[in-house]
């Protein structure tokens, strides 16, 4: 694994991000502005749901990750 793979947003988990959550908060940011959370496999339902429930969420990308 190199340096920077990229790791879960959820507090505390150290675990390495399979998704790209993409977010836009309306209040705060211009339309094109993309806000991203990192989730592993563990954590991409409840962030997304997290996200979701506040009308935030765009999309769910997975990440490219060389195995
Ligand atoms: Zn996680």
């Amino acid at each position: 694994m190199s340096d920077d793979a990229p790791i879960c947003s959820a507090k505390g988990c150290p675990a390495p991000a399979s998704y790209a959550l993409v977010w836009n908060n309306p209040k705060l940011h211009t339309p094109d502005r993309e806000k991203i959370w990192l989730a592993c496999e563990e954590h991409r339902e409840s962030l997304s749901h997290h996200l979701a429930s506040r009308s935030f969420l765009r999309r769910v990308d997975p990440l490219d990750r060389p195995a």
